[in-house]
């Protein structure tokens, strides 16, 4: 049986030799021999490199007689050999440079994929948040058919904010403490505020057990909302927000070794319960700004607290207090600016403990001159002036505006804390809990966890440090200072045997709108010295002095912090 086979040099062929001459049969062979060595079956359809070793075949490879099934070859010249990489050579070239195009789409295609993939991670890692809770988010308002709004605790679970259904139904927000956490909790009509804001995705997601979740689906009813469980102590709060009284002004506290917002209080106020009724009334005094949280968005000259950048300048640039020396008369002149201690006092021969605890305004003017505006500005912008604050509320930047240029009176009011400097509140106790943390300030913490209705975690924050804002050697020395102000210096209010505290107290001079001159009262530092409690920070509008107004509202809190 004749059996037909694709013959690979081209021809077909019988495999009954008996047919073919041995001269045919010794051609077949060479030729298949031939294909073994790589020859290409078609030669004329093979482009590059396949025309090419044809070529050379048949330069080469020559048949010198024929001799029983052998093809003896002669070996590949020198010259050979170069003109084959020579033509190699430009083949690639060429290749290349017919390739060029596809490459480049190719790696072009590449780069927007690892792109595409950088955004996405990008995005869920650090966009994610603000994304899911911002207000113009549309899906969330979707959610709140499904899932029924979750509570807003402090951190032993009292409830802050919750749900509340009426029989027909309905459902509408209520604040059993009103206006005493208005600020930081929030409101949830006519727009959002506080943490019914920035937490609105976690009071919307529901983490319900998953069995009762479904039935809720198949039944159309909704589901309860996750909890929010701030860090918040419901008595520091009210402890905080009666002390303030009627003055405006804002109260920070804050546990400086993890962070925790334990109290924030801001006046004027509002009634988050009747919010939406009193809406056009409280848009419509607009002196009163009583929707902004100060204490994050209230921007203050700093007054006297603001000596403590200037001392750690100080120290920052000479390494110690001990050769500093200053003689006060109440007055200081120089370049023709006259500075004046508060009152006109005259604090005579004062160390830097000394100048700091009496908070000599002419020591700290003649200090910011030593210091100069370089080293000034270096140590405010490592303090976090002119930066974005951590702060899950938002909230303003303070900001320190001197420069070198603008000459020694600028300098001179800017090192005690008056010249163009703003702060706020929250900035000020976030200063001094790095302070009383050896120099590292925590990031400060808002929400401890979100849990399910049921009490199951969905989310935790645990305490984390932010940054390292001076050396522990700096924090001691700021410590020590600002012990002085309370034993022997403005902040004496707070000298008790309960407890130590330390701190810095400031009278603020502002311009009011009738063009009278005002003084806020200003107050921050922290309690137990050696081993740090709680940080304080307080602001009273147009109180007057510090030691007067805002060191009183300081000791109730510490006072209420240590009797309960
Ligand atoms: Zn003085």
């Amino acid at each position: 049986m004749k059996e037909r086979n694709a013959n690979v040099s081209g021809r077909d062929w019988d495999t009954d030799s008996e047919s073919l001459t041995e001269e045919e049969i010794g051609r077949d062979i060479r030729k298949i021999m031939n294909n073994g060595r790589g020859r290409p079956p078609y030669p004329e359809q093979q482009a590059g490199r396949g025309r090419r070793i044809d070529e050379i075949n048949r330069t080469v490879y020559t048949d010198e007689g024929l001799t029983g099934y052998e093809t003896p070859r002669r070996e590949l010249t020198k010259e050979d050999k170069k003109r084959l990489q020579k033509q190699e050579k430009a083949e690639r070239r060429i290749r290349r440079r017919i390739n060029a195009p596809y490459t480049f789409i190719s790696y072009a295609f590449v780069l927007v994929f690892l792109m595409l993939i950088g955004y996405l991670v990008y995005f869920n890692i650090y966009e994610r948040d603000s994304i899911q809770n911002s207000p113009y988010n549309k899906r969330q308002d979707s959610q709140t058919r499904y899932v029924t709004r979750g509570s807003i605790t402090a951190a032993d679970g009292t409830v802050l904010a919750e749900t509340h259904i009426d029989e027909s139904g309905r459902e509408s927000r209520y604040y059993p403490y009103g206006n005493e956490f208005a600020h930081i909790v929030g409101y949830d009509t006519n727009g959002k505020a506080g943490l019914e804001s920035v937490c609105n995705y976690d009071l919307l997601a529901s983490h319900y057990n998953i069995i009762d979740r479904v039935t809720n689906e198949f039944t159309g009813q909704k589901n309860p909302g996750d909890t929010v469980v701030t860090s918040l102590s419901v008595s520091l709060q009210e402890t905080a927000y009666s002390a303030l009284g009627e003055h405006r002004g804002a109260v920070v506290v804050i546990d400086p070794k993890t962070g925790d917002i334990l109290a924030m209080v801001s006046k004027p106020d509002f009634n988050p319960n009747t919010i939406a009724a009193d809406w056009n009334d409280i848009i419509s005094v607009n002196t009163n700004s009583q929707l902004v949280n100060r204490a994050v968005s209230g921007l203050y000259p700093p007054g006297s607290t603001f000596k403590i950048v200037t001392a750690l300048s100080y120290f920052q640039k000479n390494a110690t207090f001990a050769d500093f020396s200053f003689d006060c008369t109440g007055i200081l002149e120089n370049s023709g600016h006259t500075v004046h201690c508060f009152d006109q006092t005259a604090h005579g021969q004062e160390d830097f403990e000394q100048a700091f605890a009496n908070s000599c305004n002419c020591a700290f003017s003649q200090i910011g001159l030593d210091v100069g505006a370089d080293a000034l500005r270096s140590t405010a912008e490592s303090l976090l002036f002119n930066q974005s604050l951590p702060c899950l509320l938002g909230g303003k930047k303070s900001s320190y505006a001197l420069k070198a240029s603008e000459g020694n009176a600028a300098m001179m009011q800017t090192a005690f804390g008056q010249g163009d400097t703003l702060v706020t509140p929250y900035h000020m106790a976030l200063i001094v809990s790095a302070i009383a943390n050896d120099g590292v300030l925590m990031k400060p913490r808002f929400v401890r966890r979100v849990e399910s209705v049921d009490g199951n975690v969905v989310t935790k924050n645990d305490p984390e440090s932010y940054k390292i804002l001076m050396t522990r050697t700096e924090s001691d020395q700021m410590k020590n200072l600002m012990e002085k102000v309370v034993t022997d210096g403005t902040g004496s209010g707070l000298y008790t045997d309960w407890y130590s505290a330390a701190g810095k107290t400031g009278s603020a001079e502002y311009r009011k709108e009738d063009g009278q001159t005002g003084t806020h009262s200003w107050f921050v530092g922290f309690s137990g010295v050696e081993d740090p409690d709680i940080v304080v920070a307080v602001i009273a509008e147009d109180a007057g002095a510090g030691s007067t107004t805002a060191v009183p509202i300081a000791r109730e809190i510490f006072n209420s912090y240590y009797s309960s």
